[in-house]
C-alpha cells in the first residue's frame, strides 16, 4: 500500500486514476480546486477511509507525506484553459514546482500528466519523443502549451539538480465517462450534440486529424509508466489516427443520430495532425491500448445519454 496524491483527481481522467489506484488497495489524497472537476466524479469513493478529498489549489504550497504524485491538475480542454490563460499557466508553472518541492521533501515519486501539445502544430508524423516540436510561443493555445513544456523543464532540472524521481507523461487525446458536458472537446460536443439530434459543429474542414484513447487503457499506462523505471518523456495514447470529419460521421453512426454535420470557422493554431508513436511505451512499459475506437465510444455515447437523460 502506498500513500499517493492525485492532484486533479476530481477531474475526467484524475477520477478514474483514483478509483483504479484505490481499488489496488492504496491510500489516496484526492486534491482539487474543482474548476474542471466535479464532485459528481468522486461521490462513489468518498466514504472509504483510504479515501481523502481535498479542495486546495496547487498554484499555494500543499504539504503532506505522500510516496507518490500524480500531477494532473490543469484544464485540459481548449474552452477551459483559454478562459483564464494567465492562471492555467499559473497552474502548469506554479503548480509544478509546488509539487517538486513535495517531491524533492517526501524523496516521493511524482510523474507529471504531460500532453501531446508539446509538439504544437506537428511536422514530424507520427511525433516521436525525440521531436522538439513546433509551438507557437505567443498565440492562444500558448498558455497550455508553453505551460506544459517549462513544467517538464522543471521536472528534468528538479531531477538533474536534486534527484527528484521523475515520470513524464505526454498524453494524447483521451476520451471516456466522466469527461463534463460543457467540456467543449471533441469527443463530448459531437456526442452530445448527436445525442440531441443537433447540428454536429466540424471546425475548418475536418481534415485535421487526431487519435483517441479510452480512458482505462490510458490510466493503466500511467501507472505502468510510475511504477517502471523510465525517467524520459514517454508517449501514451492510441495510435488510431481519424480525420475529425470521420469522426463525426462515426458518432452519427453510433447514435442512430438525425444530427446534420455543420462546418465552423476553425480555431488559430489548431493543430492539422496529431498521432503517437508509442515504441517507447511498447517497449519500456509493456502497453499497448487495448480498447478500439467503436467499443470505447458506444461506452462513452451510453454515459452521456444517462446524464443527458438523467437515467
Ligand atoms: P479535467 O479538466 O477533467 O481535469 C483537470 C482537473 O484539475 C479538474 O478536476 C480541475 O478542477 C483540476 N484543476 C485545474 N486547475 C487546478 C488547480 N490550479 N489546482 C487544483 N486543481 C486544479 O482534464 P483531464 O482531461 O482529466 O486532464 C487531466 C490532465 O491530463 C491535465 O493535466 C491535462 O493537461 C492532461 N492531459 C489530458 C488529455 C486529455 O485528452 N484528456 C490530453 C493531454 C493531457
Ligand atoms: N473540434 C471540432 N468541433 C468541435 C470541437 C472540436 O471540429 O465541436 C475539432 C478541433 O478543432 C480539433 C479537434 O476537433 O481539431 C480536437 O479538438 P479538442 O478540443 O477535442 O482537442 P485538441 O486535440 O485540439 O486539444
Amino acid at each position: 500500500m502506498k500513500r499517493i496524491l492525485i492532484t486533479g483527481g476530481a477531474g475526467f481522467i484524475g477520477s478514474h486514476l483514483s478509483e483504479k489506484l484505490l481499488n489496488d488497495g492504496n491510500d489516496i489524497i484526492c486534491l482539487d480546486n474543482f474548476f474542471t472537476g466535479s464532485k459528481d466524479n468522486i461521490r462513489h469513493l468518498i466514504g472509504n477511509n483510504r479515501f481523502e478529498l481535498v479542495r486546495h489549489d496547487i498554484i499555494n504550497e500543499y504539504l503532506a507525506e505522500v510516496d507518490q504524485i500524480y500531477n494532473l491538475a490543469c484544464p485540459a480542454s481548449p474552452i477551459h484553459y483559454q478562459y483564464n490563460p494567465i492562471k492555467t499557466i499559473k497552474t502548469s508553472v506554479i503548480g509544478i514546482i509546488n509539487m517538486l518541492g513535495l517531491a524533492k521533501r517526501c524523496k516521493a515519486r511524482i510523474l507529471q500528466a504531460s500532453t501531446s501539445e508539446v509538439y504544437g502544430d506537428p511536422q514530424i508524423h507520427p511525433q516521436v519523443e525525440t521531436y522538439w516540436g513546433n509551438v507557437n510561443p505567443i498565440g492562444i493555445r500558448s498558455c497550455y502549451d508553453e505551460g506544459k513544456r517549462c513544467a517538464e523543464t522543471l521536472m528534468m532540472d528538479y531531477h538533474r539538480q536534486n534527484n527528484v524521481d521523475i515520470r513524464i507523461a505526454r498524453i494524447f487525446n483521451t476520451y471516456g465517462p466522466r469527461m463534463a458536458l460543457n467540456d467543449g472537446r471533441v469527443v463530448s460536443n459531437f456526442i452530445v450534440q448527436a445525442l440531441k439530434n443537433e447540428p454536429i459543429t466540424v471546425y475548418g474542414t475536418g481534415s485535421q486529424t487526431r487519435a483517441f484513447c479510452y480512458v482505462s487503457d490510458l490510466v493503466d499506462a500511467l501507472i505502468k509508466l510510475m511504477e517502471s523505471n523510465y525517467d524520459k518523456p514517454v508517449n501514451l495514447g492510441n495510435p488510431d489516427e481519424h480525420t475529425i470529419l470521420e469522426f463525426a460521421k462515426l458518432i452519427i453512426e453510433l447514435t442512430n443520430s438525425k444530427s446534420e454535420i455543420i462546418f465552423k470557422e476553425l480555431p488559430s493554431d489548431d493543430p492539422t495532425q496529431r498521432e503517437p508513436n508509442i515504441s517507447i511505451a511498447k517497449e519500456n512499459l509493456k502497453w499497448e491500448p487495448k480498447i478500439q475506437i467503436k467499443e470505447g465510444l458506444l461506452k462513452t455515447i451510453e454515459y452521456f445519454d444517462r446524464i443527458i437523460h438523467n437515467k
